[in-house]
């Protein structure tokens, strides 16, 4: 990784591996809560995530790239975390106030990473990966509200 623009590739493609990662772990997420508002939102962010998949597609084609993934430690052990929590939460009042704090870290996982490859993209004038990644950005940012909302709303108070 000697220039920005080798970082910014790699880190799409770490973002890349992280997006496919979570559409292969949502569903069981999706599971184990009981809350329907929070199994509406969790679903809703599944289907968003696998249109940014489709959008990171499109980024990597606007800079002549062939779509490609490497391996996220980052997002490996937060969901192994997030399924720990699941498994530790067995029958637990506090489960769905426990899952929203692990979905949480993700979204701010996605947040810092799609922050940080926005302003690379802008940078490197890339303008259109640019907006594209703008556009994931600001999905991530309204998820991880919705899930603020339902969490201090109605979860918090039932898992006492
Ligand atoms: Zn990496
Ligand atoms: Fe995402
Ligand atoms: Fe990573
Ligand atoms: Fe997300």
């Amino acid at each position: 990784m000697k220039s920005l623009a080798d970082a910014f590739e790699h880190t799409l493609q770490d973002v890349y591996f992280a997006e496919n990662a979570i559409t292969k772990a949502l569903p069981k997420v999706i599971e184990s809560v009981s809350n329907a508002e929070l199994k509406t939102a969790l679903k809703d962010h599944l289907t968003e995530t696998k249109g940014q998949i489709k959008t990171l597609q499109a980024v990597f084609k606007s800079i002549g790239k062939k779509a490609s993934g490497e391996k996220c430690d980052a997002i490996e052990g937060l969901i192994k975390e997030t399924e720990g929590v699941i498994k530790e939460t067995k029958g637990a009042v506090a489960r769905n106030a426990a899952v929203i704090g692990c979905c949480q870290a993700v979204e701010h996982y996605e947040i810092s990473r799609y922050g940080t490859l926005r302003e690379w993209a802008k940078a490197l004038g890339e303008t259109e990966a640019h907006d594209l990644l703008g556009e994931i950005l600001d999905q991530e940012k309204a998820a991880n509200h919705k899930l603020t909302h339902i969490a201090v709303s109605t979860i918090n108070k039932a898992g006492k």
